[in-house]
């Protein structure tokens, strides 16, 4: 599947769910989104909660914000590095990110990174449109 392809999907995903939560205060929205509510209520958002797994091993892990506003991707790839295209980077350039790199490709690695899990962040990024917090992410 392509980035752009998971991105619409996950997007159309998150705004099904906060149709749901019109009532809610942000503070409560962001509340709903932590992990522990997430894999019991809202099953099919992500695939790792079948097996009750997190994507990062953190304590206060919060799912508002998967995928990172920091990641940007092209799925023609930006640039060329000799035989590899690059197709994803990091928009802050987070120490705590990294690259795949295979034969052909280089695509960025955010297995390390927490920024966009902590509940501080998505504080501060708030938005209750997902596609307008993401807007600078897909980068065709
Ligand atoms: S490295 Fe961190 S900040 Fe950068 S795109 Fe990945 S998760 Fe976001």
């Amino acid at each position: 599947m392509s980035y752009k392809k998971w991105f619409d999907a996950h997007g159309s995903k998150h705004r099904v769910i906060m149709e749901k939560l019109t009532h809610l205060s942000d503070a409560e929205v962001i509340e709903y989104f932590r992990f522990e509510n997430m894999v019991v209520n809202e099953t099919d958002f992500c695939p790792l909660y079948a097996e009750n797994k997190k994507c990062h091993d953190m304590e206060d892990l919060n799912c508002y914000l998967c995928a990172c506003p920091n990641f940007r991707f092209n799925d023609q790839g930006f640039t060329k590095e000799g035989e590899k295209t690059l197709f994803s980077t990091c928009g802050i350039e987070s120490p705590d990110g990294d690259q795949y790199v295979s034969e052909n490709a280089i695509h960025q690695n955010c297995a390390g990174c927490l920024v966009p899990h902590r509940e501080s962040y998505v504080r501060k990024v708030f938005d209750r449109d997902w596609f307008t917090i993401m807007k600078k992410v897909p980068c065709e």
